[in-house]
């Protein structure tokens, strides 16, 4: 009987094999360091508020990058939806949702969405880079769980530095049922006249509207939707948009069918101090959804429908798409973090709009474009690193609630 590593002599025709056996291990071993290395070296190497980048094209490439420096074997599938319109400088616009995974497969998911509000894109893309950094460097905490990350819903609005998508129709308000009536909103049309006024469009006019309806009650006449003008702020459109139907064939996936729990985390920015990533919860309390959202966040989910969130109750919003998507099997949060004061978001948001209707050819250095990146995306790192650190917190929640739930 042979003892092995001892008396054990290959022979001529063994020599091959064994090489073969110790130059296979070598490489795999050498794989495996440098892979952790490198996944190291992306963790310490960059800054996390350098995950910002500053327009559409240079966060896709970033993202871009970041998958080819990825080990291959977690990128389970990447599907670039093409966007029919171009961006600046006639530049291909996607939508990229890539799924990743640690084993062969997973039993939860986590899903984190950029840009449903193109602008607000900026922080929503930086999380996703740092996240996926993570994901690539801590395979133990994310243990039985596969990430999908839908990088861009709205790729035109964020290259085009819009809140809505190439046909004027705000994402977060669109997905309603269309085979129905379309909601009415009868005072969003009287106010139309004012707030699509340029004369009309300073802080002391909307102080003004304020103080004659309240400022609660003008909030949520303006932002609840509105399906009739095109051409105003907060129209849902009158059929499923483009990134509407996109989601539509991204659900009938395997892997986010057979999820057991499901986390979504959709990232916006604009409302809420100055910062501060609130967490909303737009599941109707008592429903599943709203209890599971309520454990897994603790109190820091805050409902629109009981009046303690920074936003108000609205109209197809992508929340309600993603209720029936994940049914009882998790929940679905908005993070929105805060940037600069209420005066100067309608400000921001009522200018550009007026630009927008007005002008044929948009031009990105245009001061009331400008002035609506700005509201939407404070080049500032406090700002950039608060989103960072809430954006590990809350992703650290989620992952913490879909195991608890499959434990
Ligand atoms: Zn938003």
């Amino acid at each position: 009987m042979l003892e092995k590593g001892v008396h054990f002599d290959p022979g001529p025709g063994n020599v091959n094999r064994v090489s073969l056996k110790y130059f296979v291990a070598v490489v795999l071993v050498f794989n495996s360091l440098s892979r952790a290395l490198l996944c190291m070296f992306k963790q310490t190497s960059c800054s996390e508020t350098r995950c910002f980048s500053n327009s559409y094209q240079s966060a896709r490439n970033r993202l871009l990058d970041e998958l080819s420096l990825t080990d291959s074997r977690l990128i389970k599938w990447h599907i670039p939806y093409a966007h029919p319109e171009s961006g600046p400088g006639e530049t291909g616009l996607y939508c990229d949702c890539i799924y990743m995974c640690h084993g062969q497969v997973a039993t939860n998911l986590l899903v984190l969405i950029s840009a449903t509000h193109g602008v607000e894109g900026f922080a929503g893309s930086a999380i996703q880079l740092d996240i996926m950094r993570h994901f690539c460097s801590s395979p133990g905490d994310y243990k039985d769980m596969g990430m999908l990350i839908i990088h861009a819903l709205n790729p035109w609005g964020f290259a085009w530095l819009r809140r809505c998508d190439h046909q004027g129709i705000d994402l977060n308000r669109n997905f309603i049922d269309f085979a129905q009536a379309l909601p009415d909103n009868p005072d969003f049309t009287k106010l139309l006249g004012s707030l699509n006024n340029p004369q009309l469009q300073t802080t002391c006019h909307i102080e003004a509207l304020w103080k004659h309806m309240g400022e609660y009650q003008f909030t949520e006449t303006v932002t609840r939707g509105q399906y009739k003008h095109a051409n105003a702020c907060f129209y849902g459109g009158t059929a499923p948009a483009w990134s509407h139907e996109l989601l539509q064939q991204l659900i009938d996936k395997p892997d986010i069918k057979l999820a057991m729990q499901i986390a979504v985390v959709d990232i916006h920015t604009g409302l809420g101090p100055y910062g501060y990533g609130e967490i909303i919860n737009d599941h109707i309390p008592g429903t599943e959804g709203f209890n599971k959202a309520s454990k897994w966040y603790g109190e820091a989910a805050k409902s629109p429908v009981l009046g303690d969130a920074c936003s108000t109750v609205k109209t197809g919003l992508l929340d309600y798409f993603w209720h029936r998507v994940i049914g009882d099997r998790g929940c679905f949060v908005t993070l929105e973090f805060g940037t600069y004061s209420i005066q100067r978001f309608w400000e921001s948001l009522l200018d550009e709009q007026n630009y927008h209707n007005r002008t044929a050819v948009r031009k990105l250095d245009h001061p009331a474009v400008q002035k609506l990146r700005d509201y939407f995306y404070p080049v500032e790192e406090a700002w950039q690193q608060r989103v960072i650190d809430r954006g590990r917190n809350v992703v650290r929640l989620a992952i913490q609630g879909l195991s608890d739930e499959t434990a």
